[in-house]
């Protein structure tokens, strides 16, 4: 099949030229991200492959449609930034990669969580200017401590499963349907809200929809226990930034670890180190000393990065075949049509 890759980095085309050496696709590879204005860049190409922050909105499908393009293969597990609906009107088949390696995004968010509590980021910038005070550096233990996990699939149940097994915390969950494996290690499922009371960790683990999107707001917010850490390896849109810089600025919040953003489609996977930002609600944010952010890496892994290539090309082969597509994303899987967020 004849493949234009959007959104293209060093990495994508490292894996996805070794895993292609098993299919013989044709992948044509573009730096830009897919939207309406680049949209034109795939005409000649059966499928375009695209990642998190490409826009597949009604106008950018109706442009590929009107090329003859068939076939999106999002080499990533959530896709909320396209518009199901448009595509199935239009005939145009979407597929995802839906557990390329849980491990990799549970992994880096235990990471998160370790660096945020023990301080080991600030530590060890100080350690580079040499600098071996230890004031300002506390922690607090993990083991004994109430660690809520909202939204309990395949990366949150590993995040549960490691928190409760591997540190001794008290885990709470909160997801629409329980993992009877999880009650079964001792895991409580409990309301959303009262998950958000009543936890001193809260990490988000479910995916981007109208029942999820700014589920941590300036109410649920100030509901928080004192110190109340929070990580988001999920999606940006899970929390209203705005109201979590006020939460910060009212010592509300203890610490927050974040690799994902509500506006990082402006930001990340880009090198802009000589550049002005001008998103203020981002630069703000980076101001707290106790916020952590990296650049939505929790994903990028020697096997996470070997299975999104290998699946991606898999399914386009399938659909090239006509074989059913075993990772389609169909009308009962729309949540929500419109932008990216
Ligand atoms: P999954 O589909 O296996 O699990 C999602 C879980 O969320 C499911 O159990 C589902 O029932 C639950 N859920 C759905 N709606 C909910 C709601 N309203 N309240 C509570 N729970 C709800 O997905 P996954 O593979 O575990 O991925 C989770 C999220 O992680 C994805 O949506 C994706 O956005 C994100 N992700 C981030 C990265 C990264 O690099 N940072 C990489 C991969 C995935």
């Amino acid at each position: 099949m004849r493949i234009a890759v959007f959104a293209t980095k060093a990495y994508d085309r490292r894996f996805l030229d070794l895993a292609n050496a098993g299919f013989g696709h044709e992948l044509r590879y573009f730096e830009p991200r897919l939207d309406g204005e680049t949209a034109g860049l795939a005409a000649g190409h059966d499928a375009v492959c695209v990642f998190v922050n490409d826009r597949l909105d009604a106008g950018t499908l109706e442009r590929l449609a009107a090329i003859g393009v068939r076939h999106v293969a999002l080499r990533c597990a959530g896709y909320n930034n396209v518009d199901l609906a448009a595509a199935g009107r239009l005939g145009i088949a979407v597929v995802h990669v839906p557990a390329y390696s849980p491990e990799a995004i549970s992994e880096f968010t235990i990471g998160l969580l370790l660096a945020l509590d023990r301080k080991i980021h600030r530590a060890w910038a100080r350690v580079r200017e040499n600098n071996f005070a230890l004031d300002g550096l506390i922690g607090r233990n993990l083991a004994g401590r109430t660690a809520g996990v909202i939204g309990t699939g395949r990366i949150g149940a590993l995040v549960a499963r490691t928190l409760r097994l591997g540190f001794g915390c008290e885990v709470l969950a909160s997801d629409i349907v329980e993992d009877p494996a999880l009650t079964a290690i001792g895991i409580r499922y409990v309301p959303r809200d009262a998950l958000i009371a009543s936890s001193d960790i809260v990490t988000l683990h479910c995916p981007l929809t109208p029942d999820t999107h700014h589920l941590l707001n300036a109410t649920s917010l100030a509901t928080l226990r004192p110190d109340t850490l929070i990580v988001n390896t999920s999606r940006g849109a899970l929390i209203d930034t705005a109201a979590l810089i006020q939460s910060l600025k009212a010592r509300r919040v203890g610490g927050v670890a974040l690799d994902v953003y509500e506006q990082e489609a402006d930001l990340f996977f880009e090198d802009l180190s000589d550049q002005i930002v001008e998103d203020d609600i981002f630069q703000r944010l980076l101001t707290f000393p106790n916020v952590l952010v990296t650049g939505h890496q929790a994903f990028l892994t020697e096997e996470a990065l070997t299975a999104i290539a290998t699946v991606t090309l898999q399914s386009l082969a399938d659909a090239e075949a006509g074989r059913p597509l075993a990772h389609a994303l169909g009308a009962d899987r729309i949540v929500r049509a419109g932008p990216a967020r």
